[in-house]
């Protein structure tokens, strides 16, 4: 410890979670001689959902907080299930989150020196080419209690092996036939220790290298080395990987043999992941709700990705607000999906254009209002935030109001459209409910008030005290939407740990399709630049990504209050 480290603050002290604490420490420490690097290392093996945000706001924001640098590495090792697709959209979704990479690197820039490293490893008797199939391998893997049993191919010489290496990298050797691993410990009690395989061959174009390789490296003799080259100082992950960290430091001891004496080198941190209810988080499993058409593609409202959320109308402040709120620990959990929708909501509140819209109307008549007239009202965009403006609604005779708004006979507290009481309309008048009109079936087909001139809002009539204020459009002047509410993708509460297939487990009422809605025409055309919409009293709403001026369509993103409380 230098002098320095001695007279530091202490990082417990500054409200930091525990990586930030050792951050803090090893560069008051000088550790690396105090540089600070992260990467965030996903495989574009699909989109990013909340949980890799959760990993993102680790990595960019600790580099952030203490002057680093992060850079975005594409851990694409495994052709088979990779797509140029997905870094595209991983790109665009860490932007979107309001996060800069420092550089961009691939694990594929590394596979000559990966290559080499391997070639040598087996030339100092430290990897060797095993011609078992995988079932094999796994059979003589022993258990934590017990030893493995040795490969008959262990003790193979060095000189076989390596052509073998070699051949498996020229084609000749079919997938699956050999794979290349470390000779480490067979009774080791860290099972990765176990001759861990380090190349497998995959005769499959690789997105950026083509068909230049036939052999490529597992994670665990890849990710170590790709953080070794590029200067990684601290390696953070979730805790699947803690039994995984002895092996990422005896590979980097391997490659810095003789190099470089010093003591730099990138150390792996490990957080726990994030699991929510009622959802799931494989990319697995997302990728499978997509091919089967089960969901609307990867930026479905109801999937728990990046662009799902947006298109849901999540803001990323939302995200990353909720990323705070439930923090990072040593131990894995389910977070309740009541509390993203929690952030979403206080997130919203100050930001969204408060809008009128009718999801279920019926025809409200003001008889005493001349025919043909119209009045702009006033209508705060945000009671929030009062320099978000105003815009104006347009009020006239005939009018949409909620149909569960009015009730012929209504209880008492029912502070809303009764016949010979009276309510506000926002942002208008005071009306009286006179009565209605029915079809021969008994449905009500149109609701009738008589309105108070000097009640508008804003004169001195209104300040006469009204219990309940309804939303309201003119028929004439509002646009037609469709509106689509969503509720939990899956009917259990951690769909992961359920024995079913999860595809069983998706809840068939998860989307319902409102149509004949109405809105006011600022919530579909507006040039504030605000997508984020409150249909007052209602929820919150976005225009969907699909939507087009011929044919609304809204997304609920989460309603005013929790609805989920049993
Ligand atoms: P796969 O299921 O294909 O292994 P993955 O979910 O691990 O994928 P990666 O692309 O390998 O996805 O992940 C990139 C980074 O995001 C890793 O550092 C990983 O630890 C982190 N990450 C992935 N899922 C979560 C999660 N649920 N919570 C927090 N971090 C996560
Ligand atoms: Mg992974």
């Amino acid at each position: 410890m230098n002098e320095n480290a001695n007279h530091a603050e202490p990082a417990e002290k500054k409200g930091l979670n525990f990586i930030e604490q050792i951050v803090a420490n090893d560069l008051a420490n000088n550790k690396n001689a105090g540089r600070l690097q992260t990467r965030f290392p996903p495989e574009p093996n699909g989109y990013l959902h909340i949980g890799h945000a959760k990993a993102i706001c680790m990595d960019f924001g600790v580099a952030q907080k203490f002057g680093g640098v992060c850079n975005l590495r594409f851990d694409d090792t495994n052709p088979q299930k990779e797509d140029t697709e997905y870094v595209e959209a991983i790109k665009q979704d860490i932007e979107w989150l309001g996060f800069k990479w420092g550089n961009i690197y691939h694990a594929s820039d590394y596979f000559d020196q990966l290559y080499q490293f391997a070639i040598r490893l087996i030339e100092e008797g430290k990897a060797y080419v095993d011609e078992q199939t995988s079932e094999q391998i796994a059979q003589q893997k022993g258990t934590p209690t017990q030893p493995g049993e040795d490969s008959p191919y262990r003790n193979r010489p060095v000189a076989e092996s390596l052509e073998l290496f070699q051949k498996m990298n020229t084609g000749e050797v079919p997938e699956g036939a050999m794979v290349l691993r470390a000779k480490i410990d067979m009774a080791n009690p860290n099972m990765h220790f176990r001759d861990p395989i380090i190349y497998r061959v995959i005769n499959k174009e690789h997105h950026r290298t083509g068909s230049k390789w036939k052999v490529y490296p597992m994670y665990d003799f890849a990710h170590g080395q790709s953080d070794y080259f590029e200067g990684v100082t601290h390696s953070i992950c979730t805790l699947e990987f803690v039994p995984h960290r002895p092996l990422y430091d005896y590979f980097i001891d391997e490659l810095k043999q003789g190099q470089d004496l010093d003591d730099n080198r990138p150390r792996q941190y490990e957080f726990n992941r994030l699991n929510l209810t009622y959802t799931v988080m494989s990319k697995r499993k997302l990728l499978a709700l997509v091919q089967e058409g089960l969901v609307d593609g990867w930026d479905d409202p109801r999937m728990p990705t990046v662009c799902g959320l947006r298109r849901r109308g999540y803001s990323p402040e939302a995200v990353r607000k909720f990323i705070d709120m439930i923090g990072y620990t040593k131990f894995d959990a389910l977070n309740d999906y009541a509390m993203l929708e929690a952030a979403a909501r206080e997130d919203l509140n100050a930001r969204a254009l408060r809008v009128s819209a009718v999801l279920n109307p019926v025809k409200l008549v003001i008889t005493n209002y001349p025919e043909g007239q119209t009045e702009e009202m006033e209508a705060q965009n945000n009671p929030e935030c009062e320099a978000d403006g105003k815009h104006t609604i347009t009020f006239s005779r005939e009018l949409w109001m909620e149909r569960d708004d009015f009730m012929e006979d209504a209880p008492k507290k029912f502070f809303r459209m009764v016949p010979g009481k009276e309510v506000r309309l926002k942002n208008a008048y005071i009306v009286k409910c006179t009565g209605c009109k029915k079809d021969s079936d008994g449905n009500i087909v149109e609701v009738y008030a008589e309105y108070d001139p000097t009640s508008r809002s804003g004169l001195e009539g209104a300040n006469r005290k009204v219990k309940g204020t309804l939303h309201w459009l003119s028929t004439a002047h509002c646009l037609p939407a469709e509106v689509r509410l969503y509720d939990r993708l899956f009917t259990v509460e951690n769909p992961s740990a359920d024995p079913r297939d999860f595809r069983e487990l998706l809840n068939p009422d998860s989307l319902k399709v409102l149509t004949g809605c109405y809105v006011e025409p600022f919530a579909a055309n507006n040039d504030t630049g605000n997508r984020y919409l409150q249909f007052q009293r209602t929820g919150y709403f976005t225009l969907d990504t699909h939507s087009t001026p011929d044919h609304l369509v809204f997304n609920k993103t989460v309603g005013l209050k929790d609805s989920w409380k049993a």
